[in-house]
């Protein structure tokens, strides 16, 4: 069985200016240091307005950098929009498509962020494709139907274990410093394991898939040690570099 290299992934949101480059450049240089041996992939997602600013001072630190969200096309007359073309022309890997932000402050259906992830894809993008149940979705025992139905309207069918990453972002934890129960977790985590066989083949063994909602260093360890846990997508605590690394060093 092929391991599963977990990906720790700092989503800034509207947060971060120029002088933020502090931050990642010390993400950076501890992953040149102390945190040479890690066995994770680290990436941050600043606002799109950095990308290319990080990328050229980044060097040889090995920090990946992912887009927050991508326009379907790749150009156009799409006032505002970007394309995944030009976040990889910025020095960008992958892109965040299907945030529950996204879902609920700009109305985006499953079918919208699949064509994201169709975008992500033809650009040379890996696309980390987010999903996760409201509290209200929870509380009427609908979690395992909710997160399915996204998962299988979001994901494109030619989505394989390199160029996808699912994110689990149950969207009541999101910066509400709430989290699941473990055992939750690996529940949720393992129906999405075994729709992503049924999906994609035994491709779907291997991809990644993400817990994002309320991750701190005082949770990270316990959260990554789930079973089917390949990583974390970090809201809150990957602004600040002593945060985000305490977070990477659970899979120190
Ligand atoms: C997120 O928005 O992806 C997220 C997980 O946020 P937070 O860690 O702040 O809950």
């Amino acid at each position: 069985r092929r391991e599963i290299r977990p990906l720790v992934a700092g989503n800034w949101k509207m947060n971060g200016l120029k002088v933020s480059f502090g931050e990642v450049q010390a993400v950076g240089d501890a992953l040149l240091g102390p945190l040479a041996s890690i066995a994770a992939d680290v990436m941050i997602a600043p606002p799109a307005t950095l990308i290319a600013g990080f990328a050229s001072g980044l060097g040889a630190r090995p920090v990946l950098l992912a887009g927050q969200d991508c326009h379907a096309k790749a150009s156009g007359a799409h006032t505002g929009d970007i394309s995944a073309e030009m976040l990889k022309d910025a020095g960008a890997s992958a892109v965040i498509v299907g945030h529950s932000e996204r879902r609920a402050d700009h109305g985006e259906t499953s079918e919208q962020v699949r064509a994201k992830a169709e975008a992500a894809h033809r650009a040379g993008l890996v696309a980390i494709v987010c999903i996760g149940e409201t509290q209200e979705e929870r509380a009427a025992g609908a979690t395992l139907d909710v997160v399915s139905r996204q998962l299988k309207g979001s994901m494109p069918k030619a989505s394989t274990a390199v160029n996808t990453v699912v994110a689990y972002e149950p969207v009541w934890a999101i910066g509400t410093g709430l989290t699941p129960t473990p055992d939750d977790v690996r529940i949720v985590h393992a129906a999405i394991r075994s729709d992503l066989v049924h999906l994609i083949g035994p491709e779907g063994a291997h991809m990644r898939v993400l817990y994002g909602g309320s991750v701190k260093p005082d949770n990270a360890a316990t959260l990554m040690s789930v079973e089917n846990v390949n990583g974390a997508l970090v809201g809150g605590a990957s602004l600040k570099a002593s945060d985000f690394l305490a977070i990477v060093r659970a899979y120190e």
